[in-house]
Order: structure tokens, then sequence, then C-alpha cells
């Protein structure tokens, strides 16, 4: 009898998880089936869960597999995939990760070699789990990468707990800050000291960022964006818009950060992050993923400032290769075991939700749980 493979498929906000199972695919030629060993419950899985996004009102109305911050094993290579995307020998058993969307190949955005941009890309990461190869998401025991995916072997030294958030958060905010050209001395703000934000103030450190502030209302979390390299950090509970602006400018002599990366999920935060900018100063914008959450602008301030902003959304594979090369080189310099808490079986996903989900709001923590589904 063919191996099966199990699944926690997602079927609507406020439903429990639905345990399913089907066999194993036998991968593409070119692709790869990969066994899970462990995926972080991200805040995009949150916000799909608790329906911040409403999936039905864009067409989505089956069943999907959430999870996207995944680290595995090779369980089957397919035909002619003998190498890693860097062209390091691959065999079953190796660890690996990969990008968790597969762009289209032949759009505008693929052909100028920004494939994260593709629309395809987004999709793919919510595709039907009814329909084949079903294994589509991380919150399963396998994953099933297409040809068109990347996929980076996995340095021994790093813990799969160090891995998984590179697949998503890091390799986000990696990208994001290359986009903005993070250079030598520059001043960086950090909006939201929450996963991505820790990531955020230390990949700015590592790219020479002579200044790092860090903003956020919950003050253990502005402590840990000093672990994490802030220099400085601000309050959000114990200040004014007025007073945030006027501390980045009085930080920088008067003249205004040089990039500043909203990774708090707030729009209101967003003028104020960009009245924080110097002139030609680069705003990144990670965080607000909801649409239809809006704010006031004064469009007036990009222009007369020369302003330039960056809308985020996925990543470059290089991006998440780079992650990798970043943990393994600065694991002893940042605190990143600090950002993960409980890790719960497959079939205790719905207890593992409510309990990130309770981190999130209640404890305003930043620690990720997750789902080693291989302990299920
Ligand atoms: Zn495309
Ligand atoms: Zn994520």
């Amino acid at each position: 009898m063919a191996e099966m493979g199990r699944a926690a498929v997602f079927t609507g906000v406020g439903k429990p998880f639905e345990p399913r199972e089907w066999p194993l695919p036998d991968p593409e030629p070119g692709g790869l089936v990969a066994s899970i060993l462990l995926t972080n419950v991200c805040g995009s899985d949150l916000h799909l869960w608790r329906g911040d996004l409403d999936l039905a009102r864009i067409g989505l109305t089956y069943g999907i597999i959430l999870g996207h911050e995944m680290v595995g094993r090779v369980a089957r290579l397919g035909r002619g995939l003998e190498e890693d995307s860097l062209g390091r020998p691959l065999a079953e058993g190796d660890r690996i990760v990969y990008p968790y969307f597969v762009p289209c190949g032949k759009c505008r955005a693929c052909l100028r070699g920004d494939g994260h941009a593709c629309l395809m890309s987004w999709g793919s990461a919510v595709r039907s789990a009814d329909e084949p190869p079903h294994f589509v998401g991380g919150f399963a025991t396998h994953y099933v990468l297409s040809p068109r995916q990347r996929v980076f072997k996995v340095p021994e030294a790093l813990s799969d707990h160090e891995v998984a958030g590179a697949n998503c958060a890091l390799a986000q905010v990696i990208h994001g800050l290359s986009k903005a050209r993070v250079d030598l001395g520059d001043t960086v703000v950090v909006q939201g000291a929450g996963g991505l934000g820790l990531y955020a103030c230390a990949v700015a450190r590592e790219m020479g960022a002579g200044r790092v502030i860090a903003i956020d209302a919950v003050p253990a979390r502005l402590a840990l964006a000093r672990q994490f390299g802030a220099d400085q950090v601000v309050d959000v509970a114990a200040t004014e818009p007025r007073d945030r602006i006027g501390a980045v400018r009085e930080a920088t002599g008067g003249w205004g950060a040089d990039v500043v990366v909203e990774v708090a999920g707030f729009p209101e935060v967003v003028p104020e992050g960009l009245k924080m900018l110097g002139r030609g100063g680069r705003y990144v914008e990670i965080g607000n993923i909801s649409a239809r959450r809006t704010y006031l602008a004064d469009p007036s301030i990009l222009v007369a400032g020369n302003l330039t902003v960056f809308g985020v959304s996925l990543y470059d594979p290089t991006a998440l290769h780079r992650a990798l090369e970043f943990l393994a080189r600065t694991r002893e310099r940042w605190p990143f075991a600090r950002i993960f808490s409980h890790t719960f079986p497959l079939a205790q996903i719905d207890r593992a939700f409510a309990e990130a989900d309770f981190l999130a709001r209640d404890e305003k923590s930043v620690t990720r749980a997750a789902i080693a589904p291989g302990g299920a």
C-alpha cells in the first residue's frame, strides 16, 4: 500500500482544523517531496485563522493548509534533481528549506526576475488541499516541491527552530532591507518589535547601520530589541506620535532616519514613520497585510522629502539563502532562541493556535509556537 501523509486542513474561521490524509505523491521530475520537521505558527497564519483576512471574500472557499515557516528533510527526490539551488549534492535525508511559494515563471514579474511579485506566488501559498499534490502547506507531515521552487541545504549547526524562522520573517526582512539599500552608518528605525522587528534590528546592524531605533508598546519587546542590536528604544505607550518623530530627529541631529521599516501591522503608524525619515529616506512597508484598513495620508511629505516607499511581499530566493548564512554566522551574537516557545504535535494544532493567539494578543509576546508534524 502507498505510504500516507497527513495534514491539518483549515476550512474556515472558528472551525477546528480537519485532520486529513492522502497517499504521498511521487515528485515531479526536478521536484521533490519533503518530510516536514518543524513549522512555526507565524503572525500571518494567525491573521488567516482569526479571519483578519477573509479568504471567502477573495474567492477561496476550499480547505487550505496553513504554515509556511518550515524546515524539512528530503523524503523523495524527483528524477533529475541531484543538487540544491547552490549546486551542492542533494540526497534523501538532507535537511532543507525552500521558498513556500511557486512563481508562474511566465508573467512580467517573473521574466524580470521578481518571482516574489508574481500573482501566482501569493496564490500558491493558499492552494486547495483537496487537489493534488495536496501537500502544499507546512502543517502537514509532508510538502511537495514543484521544480520551479528553489531548495537550499541547511547548515548542520543550526537547530530546526532557528531555521524555520528563516523562511518568512527573516528572509522577508533581509529582502526588504536589501531593497532599501541599508548603508554603512545609516540610521534605521524599526516600527514594531515583534518577531520581524527583532530580526530587522539584527539584520540592519549586520548590514552596517550606525544606529538602530526600535519602537513598540510592550516594554518586554523593547528590552529584547536591545538584545537584538537596537541602541535606542521608544515606548509607544508613554509617547505621542510627535514625541516619537522628535526622538528620531533628535537622535540624528535633526536630519531624520535613512530607513524606516514598518513591521507593526497598524496603518496609522505609516504617516508617523514617513515623518521620521530624512530627505531621500526609504520606507519599507511589510507589516500591513490586511486589506481595507487605511490611514490618512499627506502625499506632499513624499514629494518634499524625495522619499521612496518599498512594499515588500514574500522575498527573493537569495534572501532565504542569505538568511541561512546570516543565522550560521551570527547565532552566537543574537539571542534567536528567545523567539521560540512551545512545540506541539500536529494532532494538537488547535491548541497550538489558541496558545499562539493568546501569546500574541494578551501577553504581547514575541515568541512563536511551532508544530513538529513528525512528533505526532
Ligand atoms: Zn509569474
Ligand atoms: Zn510568515
